[in-house]
């Protein structure tokens, strides 16, 4: 569902993706792995259009989302287009992003009434909905402050589910967690993987990504190193993948 090609970003004269290549099919998820600064979070950033691309090109369901002209210099589709298909995507980041000054109920509800002009009734039930599913029954009318860091997760989960999305992007969301914490939003994602929701994960819980990938993508210094099964990625002949891994075990 999701194409980018020879996707290249630079920040002032550095380049940060040299050359980003990868396809996220419908109902698979796709994790990425790699060291801090292999630019995983600004892939992540292109693919969802908070930050423009220097270079290459993004389709979204067949759609040409931007594109790079002959001259080299990239176009967007016009905002109208942009707007639409942004609507399609989850996110979900590290510090969750709540709105510290509203209540869970509310966080999750503001979205869906404001920008899909769902009925405030609709949103409520929906929202209490994904609050039983995330673990968090009765917890409708605490502030995110009176949360841990695991059920915030969970509620910033709800929050992106809420706006019914057809892919979701993660980045890094257990890496502000403690251990026991990780678990349990670990396990969202796992359920949410079971029912074939199309993800893109940025992580670095190797154990969650060798299980619930249908793809993994390692990312070395802008490139990537081995896009492949996490059988062919985990036991990589590569030496930077094996670097990496070892790590971890
Ligand atoms: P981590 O695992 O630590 O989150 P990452 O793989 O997500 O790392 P990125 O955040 O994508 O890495 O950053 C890749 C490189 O791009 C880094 O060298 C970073 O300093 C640089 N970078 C990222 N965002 C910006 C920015 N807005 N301006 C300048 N440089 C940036
Ligand atoms: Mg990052």
């Amino acid at each position: 569902v999701l194409s980018l090609s020879n996707i290249k970003k630079n920040f002032g004269s550095i380049e940060v993706l040299k050359d980003i290549s990868l396809n996220v099919r419908e109902g698979e998820v796709m994790s990425i792995i790699g060291s801090s600064g292999s630019g995983k979070s600004t892939i992540l950033r292109c693919a969802t259009m908070l930050e423009t691309i220097n270079g290459g090109s993004i389709i979204y369901k067949g759609k040409k989302v931007a594109w790079e002209n002959p001259d080299g210099s990239i176009v967007y589709a016009n905002k109208g287009e942009l707007t639409k298909i942004r609507s399609y995507f989850g996110l979900v980041f590290q510090n969750f992003n709540l709105f510290p000054h509203y209540s869970v109920l509310k966080n999750i509800i503001d979205a869906p009434i404001h920008v899909q002009k769902i009925h405030k009734e609709k949103a409520v039930e929906i929202a209490k909905d994904l609050l039983i599913k995330m673990g968090l029954e009765g917890k409708e009318n605490y502030y995110p402050c009176q949360l841990s860091g695991g059920q915030q997760q969970r509620v910033a989960i709800a929050r992106a589910l809420a706006l019914n999305p057809s892919i979701l992007f993660f980045d890094e969301p257990t890496s502000a967690l403690d251990p026991e914490l990780t678990g349990e939003v670990l396990n969202v994602l796992k359920d949410l993987a079971a029912m074939h929701m199309t993800m893109v994960i940025v992580t670095h819980e190797m154990n969650f990504a060798k299980e619930v990938s249908d793809e993994v993508m390692f990312m070395d210094k802008g490139v990537v190193a081995q896009t492949g099964t996490p059988e062919e990625v985990f036991s990589s002949s590569n030496p930077r993948i094996k670097e990496f891994l070892g790590r971890f075990y």
